[in-house]
């Protein structure tokens, strides 16, 4: 089985995710030989769905709100409506779509389809037939789902990383380690397409890594001192308000915003957050030696004033064997969970154990 990385042809529009086809494109329906699937990204706020072809094109989407309050039955209500409305919009024959792939908050079981653990976002969300109750819905509009490999399921963080390994950032790596920094950090290790899920599918936690700038301070965990608690935004928001009190805007966006304007303190604790980003990455970079290193979330949106010290720490941080490498961006926003989930069936080997 080649890796995820091989699938995109040599010269392909690194990132053509973003395009919906034209109402040409979409009236004429594409021979039964086109391979496609559905990738679903199920969130505490809203559901995506997109229909991907084996070259990882978006041919159609849809996203409607998650009923996070409502109980398992109506979220996968929603997520089947999902993909309903994509495939209605989608210029393939129903016998050319091999199955539907999803990527969904919570701690996800890839061999049973199922929710192991999942937080408040997703109310009674743990112990949810994930795959099974999904393809119960959809089986009338997608004859496949019957059969085996059909609907897979990760957790969104490694859907997400999925995608940038298939078919974004990391695409011509056969190794990579891809983070994101935003309200958590989460993470995952792709290795030639197949993504490290762990024993218990909870592999990738790396906002729970040791941090010397978190020493003593409480983690969302439960635990104390991990990366999380000063590099993840609410931290730097959080970091902020203990410092000025008063004069603190309301968000993680106003700190970058006083910090561009000026503020020292603003300043100060972003490149603190950035600075305990990037060593802890150094240090998961010594120990797995990825080819690529790529960073997402809306940290990584926030430019130099995050990147810069971000950079610094990485550099500083490596072992001479691994001078030179140094992360990069992700490329491909919020359809990277998407086109992760639709490359669990179109490249089943993704979830397989790594030999
Ligand atoms: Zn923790």
């Amino acid at each position: 089985m080649p890796a995820v990385s091989d699938r995109v042809p040599a010269g392909a529009d690194p990132a053509p995710q973003g395009s919906v086809p034209g109402p040409a494109a979409a009236d004429a329906t594409l021979p039964p030989r086109v391979r496609t699937a559905v990738g679903v990204d199920l969130g505490g706020t809203k559901i995506a769905a997109a229909v991907v072809d084996e070259h990882a094109r978006i041919l159609a989407r849809a996203t409607v709100p998650t009923p996070a309050q409502d109980g398992p039955a109506a979220v996968l209500d929603a997520a089947a409506e999902s993909v309903r409305q994509a495939l209605r919009s989608a210029p393939v024959s129903d016998s050319a779509v091999l199955g539907v792939g999803i990527g969904s908050a919570g701690v996800i079981d890839p061999v049973r389809g199922t929710v192991v653990s999942a937080t408040s976002a997703l109310k009674d969300w743990a112990g949810t037939a994930l795959c099974a109750e999904l393809a119960a819905r959809l089986r009338g509009e997608i004859p496949t789902l019957r059969g085996p490999g059909s609907c897979l399921a990760v957790n969104d963080v490694h859907a997400h990383a999925l995608g940038e390994a298939s078919a974004g950032a990391a695409r011509r790596a056969s190794s990579a380690l891809l983070v994101a920094f935003g309200t958590g950090v989460g993470g995952c290790f792709v290795l030639n397409g197949r993504v490290l899920t762990g024993h218990r599918s909870a592999a990738g936690h790396l906002g729970h890594l040791p941090s010397p700038a978190a020493a003593g301070m409480p983690c969302t965990c439960g635990a104390q001192g991990h990366l999380e608690a000063v590099a993840s935004g609410p931290a730097v928001h959080a970091a902020f308000v203990r410092s000025v009190r008063d004069a603190a805007p309301a968000d993680t966006r106003g700190v970058f915003e006083l910090a561009r304007a000026g503020s020292p303190e603003a300043r100060r604790i972003i490149e603190a957050a950035a600075a305990a980003a990037g060593e802890a990455l150094a240090g998961v970079a010594n120990t797995l030696d990825p080819e690529a290193v790529v960073i997402s979330g809306g940290l990584a949106g926030s430019g130099e004033l995050w990147w810069t010290p971000l950079r610094q720490a990485f550099a500083a941080g490596l072992i001479p064997a691994l001078r030179g490498l140094e992360p990069v961006p992700a490329a491909l926003g919020p359809d990277a969970a998407v086109l992760g989930a639709a490359s669990l069936i179109l490249n089943p080997s993704a979830t397989e154990e790594i030999p």
